[in-house]
C-alpha cells in the first residue's frame, strides 16, 4: 500500500489550542517524519532528511562545528563535498585531505569517510578513524544501508546523498543525516527548523516509494556492476578498473581524455550523464567536472538494472569506437 502524502504546511492547533505534533511545515511533517523512520531503521539510528545530500553536507558541519575548526576529509571521494567546505571556509571552517585507508591526523574536530569513495572507490579504515577522539561521519552514499550500517561499527553519522540509491529513480534531489545518538539528532533537527533547511514532502514520499525496492535494486546493481568489472578487467584497452563490491558504482582508466569522451558519446544503452544510484546506467568521464583530480583517461560508471550482458556488449562496442 502507498503511504499518503501530505503537502499541507500546516496543521490545526488542538481543542485547549495547543500546537500537535505536526503545526509547520518547517519544524517537522508526517511525510517526511514517516521517511526518516524508515530510513531510520534501515541505518539503525535517527534520520533526518535535508533538500540535497550537499544541503545534508552543509547543515551537519554548520551545526557541529565551529569557527577555526577543522575537518580532515576523505581524498578522492565526492568533489562536491570539498567544495562545500571550501565555500565554508569563509565562515572560518577548516579541512584538510587525508589517505581514508589509514588514520586520519591528529588535531581535527570532524573526521569525513566515504564508503567506497566516488570515483576512487577506496573504503575508509573505519577502525582507525573510531579510535580518534573527533566524531566520525560516513558518506555511504555509494554503499547504502544494504552493504554498510556505519553506525554498528562506532561512526557518530551516516551521510547519503537520497539522491542516488535511496531514491534510485533520478527524479528527487534529496539528503539525509542518520545521527547515532538521539541527542545529536534533536540538535541538528532544532539547527534545520532554525536555518529552513527542510526537504518536501515530494521528494520524502518518492523515498518512501524508493525504500521498498532498495534490496532488490541495489543487490541486482552489485551483481552486474562485479560482472562489468569483470569483463572490463580483461578488455584491452582497459588499464584500470577500480571495484571494491558493495554497490553498483565503479570507476576505470582508458588511454587518455580524447578515448575517455569517444567512449562515453559512443555507448548507446548507458546514458553520457552525470549522478549515479538510479535504474538506468549512466558513464561519463570526471575530468570534466573534477580536473586534475583524476586522471584524464577515468570514466565513471553507475550501474543500473538492466540486462548485464546488454550492458557489456554496449560497452564493448563504445570501447571499440576508441581511437587506437
Ligand atoms: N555524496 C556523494 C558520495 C555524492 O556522490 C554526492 C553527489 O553526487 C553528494 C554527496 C551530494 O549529493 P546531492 O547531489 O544530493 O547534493
Amino acid at each position: 500500500m502507498a503511504e499518503s502524502l501530505d503537502r499541507s504546511t500546516i496543521w490545526p492547533y488542538d481543542e485547549q489550542g495547543e500546537a500537535r505534533e505536526f503545526h509547520y511545515q518547517r519544524f517537522s511533517s508526517p511525510t517526511v517524519a514517516a521517511a526518516e523512520a524508515a530510513l531510520g531503521e534501515l541505518d539503525g539510528g535517527t534520520a533526518l532528511l535535508f533538500p540535497s545530500g550537499a544541503g545534508a553536507t552543509t547543515a551537519l558541519v554548520l551545526s557541529l562545528l565551529e569557527p577555526g575548526d577543522t575537518i580532515a576529509l576523505a581524498r578522492g571521494g565526492y568533489y562536491g563535498t570539498g567544495v562545500t567546505f571550501a565555500t565554508l571556509a569563509a565562515w572560518g571552517l577548516r579541512f584538510v585531505e587525508f589517505d581514508q585507508t589509514g588514520p586520519p591526523p591528529d588535531g581535527v574536530q570532524l573526521v569525513w569517510l566515504e564508503a567506497p569513495a566516488n570515483p576512487y572507490l577506496t573504503m575508509p579504515d573505519l577502525e582507525a578513524a573510531i579510535a580518534c577522539p573527533a566524531p566520525v561521519v560516513v558518506d555511504a552514499t555509494v554503499a547504502t544501508p544494504v552493504h554498510l550500517r556505519p553506525l554498528e561499527h562506532g561512526a557518530h553519522f551516516v551521510l547519503h546523498s537520497a539522491t542516488k540509491y535511496l531514491v534510485g529513480h533520478d527524479d528527487a534531489l534529496l539528503g539525509a543525516v542518520v545521527c547515532r545518538e538521539a541527542a545529536a539528532a534533536e540538535e541538528l533537527r532544532s539547527f534545520r527548523s532554525r536555518t529552513g533547511i527542510v526537504a518536501s514532502p515530494d521528494a520524502a514520499w518518492l523515498l518512501l516509494r524508493s525504500l521498498k525496492t532498495l534490496d532488490f535494486r541495489v543487490r541486482r546493481q552489485t551483481e552486474t556492476a562485479a560482472f562489468l568489472a569483470e569483463r572490463l578487467r580483461a578488455h584491452p584497452a582497459v588499464e584500470i578498473v577500480r571495484y571494491p563490491g558493495l554497490g553498483g558504482l565503479l570507476s576505470f582508466d582508458v588511454a587518455d581524455a580524447e578515448t575517455a569522451r569517444e567512449v562515453e558519446t559512443s555507448t548507446r544503452v548507458i546514458v553520457n550523464a552525470t549522478s549515479l544510484g538510479g535504474v538506468t546506467s549512466l558513464i561519463e568521464s570526471r575530468r570534466r567536472w573534477e580536473g586534475e583530480r583524476v586522471p584524464p583517461g577515468l570514466l565513471r560508471l553507475s550501474v543500473g538494472l538492466e540486462d548485464p550482458e546488454l550492458l557489456w556488449s554496449d560497452l564493448e562496442q563504445a570501447l571499440a569506437a576508441a581511437p587506437g
